[in-house]
């Protein structure tokens, strides 16, 4: 029988230090495109989890913001422990073009007065919305992020 391998299950999650962005897999499709996958992880796992408002805005946030710094983002989904994200896009692009489009992103979320797309129309749960607690973790993030550069 095959062993399934799931790559984010392989890693030592008492071993990393929130924040930080991780490239965590890569796959290559039959005509050569790649699919490269990230880890932008905020909270310091079994440490700290965001509460799921927080995390809900940051995913409509980030889902606007990192599109406007990078070019083919697939898809930025939460982590169901709440500690972070996972970022697909077509190509391989480099940690540091990651972090600087994910600073820029959270830099933004400070200036923003206005979820998008919260509302029944065009989200699953419009009224589970933070700004307020959203802009905390982006704040603690960006912290963490800059003293690492
Ligand atoms: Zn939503």
């Amino acid at each position: 029988m095959n062993q399934i391998r799931v790559e984010s299950f392989e890693l030592d999650h008492t071993k990393v230090k929130a924040p930080y962005v991780r490239k965590c897999a890569k796959y290559t499709g039959i005509k050569g495109d790649i699919i490269q996958k990230y880890d932008l992880r905020f909270t310091q796992p079994n440490k700290e989890s965001m509460p799921t408002d927080a995390v809900h805005t940051l995913e409509h946030l980030l889902a606007v913001n990192m599109r406007e710094e990078l070019d083919e983002i697939i898809d930025i989904s939460p982590m169901g422990c709440r500690t972070g994200f996972y970022m697909t896009t077509l190509g391989e692009k480099d940690n540091s073009v990651i972090k600087k489009a994910l600073i820029s992103s959270l830099e933004k979320i400070l200036e923003t007065e206005e979820v998008p797309a919260a509302n029944e129309m065009q989200c699953g749960n419009y009224q589970d919305h933070s700004l307020e607690k959203a802009k905390i973790y982006a704040s603690k993030v960006l912290k963490g992020l800059r003293d690492m550069v």
